[in-house]
């Protein structure tokens, strides 16, 4: 894992800014700052048991060289929660120089702000040296015109790295010295109460990262917490700010709330707040249309669908649900090619092309990702068209199984033909002869070819 500030800075650091000469809103939190609230073992459920070997290697080797060694972030707050965590982060105060001399297996990373990963065969212990608010010109911080933090490369103290992180349960340290927990913001009690607060004055920490916005929903969500007021309303009217978050940033954020088994309430959730339109601005036009029954349908069970394939324990290949999230606007740009005299094929390449170009704009997936989406959807109209050899041919696609589970989700949905998915199901059922039976017999009995009707369109609106 990549560390918060280092993400930050380096999707950021092309951005034209004005720089301020310091961080405000962090000198106050600075002055806040009273002693910690210091939780002893017995006072709490973590115990080392449950904590990953080698982030327990590395906590006392850090211990035995004399420095100061905390887990910190997720983990903690997972295991408080009895939860098994995504992965250990440490926080101390060696330098990652200092961190790479105490071990072999070390590499240091990022160019601006050093983060030590120590490696362990297919595991790796991400070690950060404590973070500060920069207390000369040089290393003070640096925001943009609406606040947001371009640069923040400081090392700092343990008091000083907490009020930097988002929410207060994601700023609980695990001290390995005497296996208590640390904490300078509260975030013990907000845990306890089941509460997701932002450390600090909320809109100019929104203002300074808008990205938080969408990891309150997700915290929210993933944890079951409910959110703090005063954190809740800032988000209506400052939703517009993730507009110029980097793409690849919001990719990787949208990989996080869709892929992690809690996408329906997230959705909702994103929706509510505003913010899904951020991410998926073509999704969420044709929700927000008038005849929208279709789209609002299938996309809801293809987040159903996600969440249960993760309970399941199946996998998930992202491309099939952010497909299903723009299919609407495809589809409709396709047939408002077709009408315009455009072939299939070739009004649904184009109508592709156009949205994927589009909503790499917002989230910037991949080239393969674009690929399997564009497979799924130009398969959509080849589903009817099934005499001669066509049936066969589509079904050794190799995305074939996608498209064929997408056209039983449009048919579920009342977006597709019911009995055009019921044959596409038995014909991957039956015998060879019997495939062919089934083929011979559609001129006579099979489900005409049918399409949505659509407002006429004018030529103009046709994408070349
Ligand atoms: P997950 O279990 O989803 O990984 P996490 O809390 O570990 O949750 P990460 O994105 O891995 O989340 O970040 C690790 C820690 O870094 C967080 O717990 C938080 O303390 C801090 N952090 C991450 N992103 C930000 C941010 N945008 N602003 C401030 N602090 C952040
Ligand atoms: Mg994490």
């Amino acid at each position: 894992m990549l560390s918060f500030f280092k993400k930050i800075i380096n999707k950021t650091s092309s951005i034209n800014s004005v720089e301020v000469a310091s961080a405000p809103e962090i000198q106050e939190n600075k002055s806040a700052v009273g002693g910690p609230k210091i939780y002893t073992r017995p006072e709490h459920n973590i115990s080392r048991s449950q904590i990953n070997k080698n982030a327990l290697k590395v906590l006392y080797r850090l211990k035995s060289e004399g420095y100061d060694a905390y887990l910190v972030g997720g983990c903690v707050r997972d295991l408080l929660l009895g939860r098994e965590p995504k992965d250990f982060d440490v926080a101390t105060n060696a330098s990652p120089e200092q961190v790479k001399r105490a071990f072999r297996n070390c590499r240091i990373v990022g160019r601006r702000f050093r983060l030590a990963h120590v490696v362990f065969g297919r595991d790796m212990i991400e070690v950060a040296t404590f973070r500060g608010a920069g207390d000369n010109a040089k290393s003070a911080p640096k925001a943009d015109q609406e606040g947001r933090l371009l640069r923040d490369n400081s090392y700092g103290t343990l008091a000083e790295d907490a009020v930097r992180r988002d929410f207060t349960v994601n700023a609980l340290y695990y001290n390995i010295k005497d296996f208590s927990i640390v904490d300078y913001v509260g975030g013990m009690e907000d845990h306890k109460a089941g509460v997701i607060r932002l450390i600090g004055e909320p809109e100019l920490r929104y203002r300074e990262d808008p990205v938080r916005m969408i990891r309150l929903v997700r915290f929210a969500v993933k944890l079951g917490f409910t959110v703090n007021p005063d954190c809740e309303k800032p988000i209506f009217e400052l939703a517009e700010l993730l507009a110029n978050i980097p793409a690849a940033r919001l990719q990787d954020e949208a990989l996080k709330l869709f892929l992690s088994g809690y996408a329906v309430q997230t959705y909702e959730m994103l929706r509510h707040y505003g913010l899904f339109q951020y991410l998926y601005p073509a999704a969420e036009k044709s929700l927000s249309s008038e005849d929208n029954g279709f789209p609002k349908m299938f996309i809801a069970k293809a987040l159903e669908n996600t969440d249960q394939r993760i309970v399941e324990g199946k996998s998930i290949a992202p491309y099939f649900l952010f497909s299903t999230f723009l299919w609407d606007a495809v589809s409709t740009q396709a047939e408002a090619n077709i009408t315009a005299g455009l072939p299939e094929s070739i009004a649904y390449q184009q109508a592709a092309s156009k949205v994927i170009a589009e909503q790499v704009q917002h989230t910037a997936f991949p080239k393969y990702i674009g690929m399997a989406m564009r497979d799924v959807w130009a398969m959509q109209p080849r589903f009817i068209a099934r005499g001669g050899s066509k049936a066969f041919r589509l079904l050794s696609h190799p995305k074939f199984r996608a498209a064929y589970d997408f056209l039983v989700l449009r048919a579920e949905t009342g977006g597709a033909d019911k009995a055009l998915a019921d044959w596409w199901t038995e014909f991957q059922n039956v015998s060879e002869s019997e495939q062919k039976n089934m083929v011979a017999n559609l001129k006579r009995s099979g489900p005409k070819k049918r399409r949505r009707r659509r407002k006429p369109i004018v030529k103009s609106q046709i994408d070349d």
